[in-house]
Order: C-alpha cells, then sequence, then structure tokens
C-alpha cells in the first residue's frame, strides 16, 4: 500500500491554508507518480481550471441532506464502482443515470417522501486497494486517473497527466449530467471518494470542494488523523465517511466530532458497508452513540462492499440475496432504534452486465464472463436494481 507523507513545501495549485493543515499528515492510498515536477504542473493546471460544480449547488444538497436527516427525504446514491475514460460516453451515463432515477421513483412512491439523487459519477476514478499488487503480479489498479488497466506493467505505469484527463472527463459527464436533470426536471448531484489528493486539492476553492457536490472518505482512508479527513474538515461540502465492521463507536463519535463539530444537518453521511451477516451486530452501538451526541447524520446504507466474494474463476462479485439481506438488517436496525433509516449507496450500471449473481435470472457463477465490464467491483445491473428497489419499497411500506 502507497502512504506518502505530505509535504511542508509550497504545494502547487493548492489553497495555502489547508496546505498548512495537511502538513506531515499521512496520506494513504496514493500513487506513487514517477515524476514528481510533472505532477506539480499537473497540479497547478488544475488549480488554473474552472470548478466543476457550484458552491451554491454543493450548499443546496447540504439542505436536501439536512432534510434526510430529519427524517423527511431519503438519498440514493449509485453508479459505477470505477468509471473508465472508454466509458465515459452518454450513452452510459444516461443509462445509469435512468437506474437512479427510476429506482429513486420507486423509493418516492413507496415511502411518500422525496428522494435526494446523487451519483456517483463524473468523478469516480480514483480507486483505493487492499493489496499493492494484484494476482498477476502487477501494480494493483486504481483507477484511470491513475494509470490504464490493461494488464502490463507499462499500461500500469502511473500518470499525472491523466488527472487532466479526468478532469475533463468529469466535465463532459457533466454536461449530460445536468441535460438529464433539466430533462427530468429534477435535481441531480454528483458524488465521488476523495481519494486522490493531486486531483481533489487544487480543486478545493474558498473552501469548497468542488470536484463534485458530495465527496465521500473510504474505509481505508477514515484516518482520524490522516489527510483525508483533514481535507474533509477543511469542506464546506455534505460529506461521507465509510463505516465498515471494525468501526468502534468511539472511533465514529471522534470522526463525528472531527467532520460535524457544529452539529449541522446534512454536513455528515455515515454509511455503513457491514456485510449481511454483521450488519445487525456492529450498526446498533454506532448508531446509538452518534444519536447519543447529537450529531444529526445520515445513515445509509451500502449493502454492497461488505458482501463481495470471489467466484471459482477468480472474478469478484456479490450475490443479490446477501445485499438484499444486509439491507433488511440495516432496515430492522433503524426500526428498532427509531432512527432514520436515510437511504442507499449502490453500485449499479443501467448497461447488461453479468456481475453480481442472483436475481431474478438467477445469474449463476459459469454466467458471470459473459458481460463482466466492471473495471473494479461487480456491479448490480439495470433490472437487479430495480428488484433491489422493489424489496426495498417492501420494506417501507410495512
Ligand atoms: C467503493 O465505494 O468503491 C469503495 C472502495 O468502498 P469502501 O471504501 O467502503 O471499501
Ligand atoms: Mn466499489
Amino acid at each position: 500500500m502507497t502512504k506518502m507523507t505530505m509535504t511542508s513545501s509550497p504545494y502547487g495549485g493548492v489553497d495555502p491554508g489547508l496546505a498548512r493543515s495537511l502538513a506531515g499528515r499521512t496520506a494513504q492510498q496514493q500513487p506513487r507518480w514517477p515524476d514528481e515536477q510533472e505532477v506539480r504542473e499537473v497540479r497547478e493546471a488544475l488549480g488554473g481550471r474552472a470548478p466543476l460544480v457550484a458552491p451554491a449547488e454543493v450548499d443546496q444538497l447540504t439542505a436536501r441532506l439536512a432534510e434526510v436527516a430529519a427524517g423527511r427525504a431519503l438519498l440514493l446514491q449509485g453508479g459505477d464502482c470505477a468509471e473508465t475514460f472508454a466509458g465515459n460516453t452518454p450513452e452510459h451515463l444516461r443509462a445509469n443515470l435512468r437506474v437512479l432515477l427510476h429506482c429513486a421513483t420507486l423509493l418516492e412512491v413507496a415511502s411518500a417522501l422525496p428522494v435526494v439523487h446523487v451519483g456517483r459519477i463524473a468523478g469516480q476514478y480514483a480507486k483505493p486497494r487492499s493489496r499493492a499488487l494484484g494476482p498477476d503480479g502487477l501494480p494493483a489498479y486504481r483507477g484511470d486517473i491513475v494509470h490504464g488497466a490493461a494488464a502490463d506493467a507499462a499500461a500500469r505505469r502511473p500518470d499525472p497527466r491523466r488527472m487532466l484527463t479526468a478532469y475533463a472527463g468529469a466535465q463532459a459527464a457533466l454536461t449530460v449530467v445536468r441535460a438529464t436533470a433539466a430533462e427530468s426536471r429534477t435535481e441531480l448531484f454528483t458524488g465521488h471518494e476523495a481519494l486522490l489528493l493531486d486531483y481533489e486539492l487544487p480543486l478545493v476553492r474558498a473552501g469548497y470542494g468542488l470536484s463534485g457536490h458530495f465527496l465521500w472518505i473510504g474505509e481505508r482512508t477514515r484516518d482520524l488523523d490522516g489527510a483525508h479527513v483533514t481535507l474533509a474538515r477543511h469542506l464546506a461540502n455534505p460529506v461521507g465517511v465509510k463505516v465498515g465492521p471494525g468501526t468502534t463507536p468511539a472511533q465514529v463519535l471522534a470522526l463525528a466530532a472531527a467532520l460535524d463539530p457544529d452539529r449541522t444537518p446534512g454536513r455528515l453521511t455515515l454509511i455503513s458497508r457491514m456485510g449481511a451477516d454483521r450488519v445487525t451486530g456492529v450498526l446498533p452501538p454506532l448508531v446509538e452513540a452518534v444519536a447519543a451526541a447529537g450529531h444529526p447524520v445520515v445513515w445509509l446504507c451500502d449493502p454492497m462492499h461488505g458482501n463481495t466474494q470471489v467466484a471459482e474463476s477468480g472474478l469478484k462479485t456479490r450475490h443479490f440475496d446477501r445485499i438484499v439481506a444486509e439491507v433488511e438488517g440495516y432496515f430492522a436496525v433503524h426500526r428498532a432504534l427509531g432512527s432514520h433509516p436515510g437511504g442507499l449507496h449502490l453500485e449499479f450500471t443501467g448497461d447488461d452486465v453479468t456481475e453480481c449473481l442472483g436475481g431474478r435470472e438467477d445469474l449463476r457463477e459459469d454466467q458471470l464472463p459473459e458481460r463482466y465490464l466492471t473495471a473494479c467491483d461487480p456491479r448490480l445491473n439495470g433490472r437487479q436494481s430495480l428488484d433491489l428497489t422493489r424489496l426495498v419499497a417492501e420494506i417501507l411500506l410495512r
């Protein structure tokens, strides 16, 4: 795993106050760029680019999420695990947004609450990895913003200029997002994991992270004193933190204190990703601790990342039934505690992929290679996403 220590030397393209807070902090999961001078030039170039989203839009999302935190709305976040440059086509983006909006409509009807839409879109290009090397012995794929996915050493060499391609890709994707929102006469917000600091930092302007509306910190980078939490503390955006099965109440309280010191409704979303077997055991004390400390957070359920398994072929997959089981556990926990189940965080695509097992078509392991197209984690296809949402709708109507 690649750790970097943030330097205190002039940090090209980066807000000086933020650079000072970051000095000396550890940044997990950063690529080892071959040429520091080139990275500095890219950061400076990004620092001179227009922001991708506007502060007023970001504030609007905070206001919407405040409604979710208060129990008067739901949140649906979803899209690709890893967006790719090749996949950044209007067809793919629209297909994913259609799933997002369609699922949200089902939830809206069942709950009689408005649903806030946040895509994993227009910036979801960087991936954290548990191991530095993949099973093929090559550096693990960290997303198109870092290097190419092809299985050869040359492709996997980190290239900082890819951050400029990612910026342009996000800008193009945003055009599609905004057009879709206008056609459907609805609101669409963008979100991604704020992982790659050389990309995120130059897009911080006047205290906002303007690479996307909603920025989250992953399970692997949420150390309290690390660079990612330090960045999130500095931002006025609504921020998310993934919380996995090893999370203690003390850890979640420390994160809430750091990221939501003023107890601002909508500011902090805690995204639980426990696994179907762990959710009913691990989640309740976390929810109770956060409520007792008075943080008006959104509790979101990510039923994907705690339920990943490896098929005999070596392909990563998830079984539809395990995903459903975690969602059921999540709703049961919140029902028992009287807390608001704020919604779902999903990995899906509108493309007709064969990446997750089970579901209506009862997809089997031997069928996974038929249309296994993800660059990283297995996504629900459109039918599986709608089926999952229908089951959630039934839970909401109980
Ligand atoms: C992800 O959302 O793709 C991800 C890597 O999640 P987590 O940080 O929860 O493992
Ligand atoms: Mn993922």
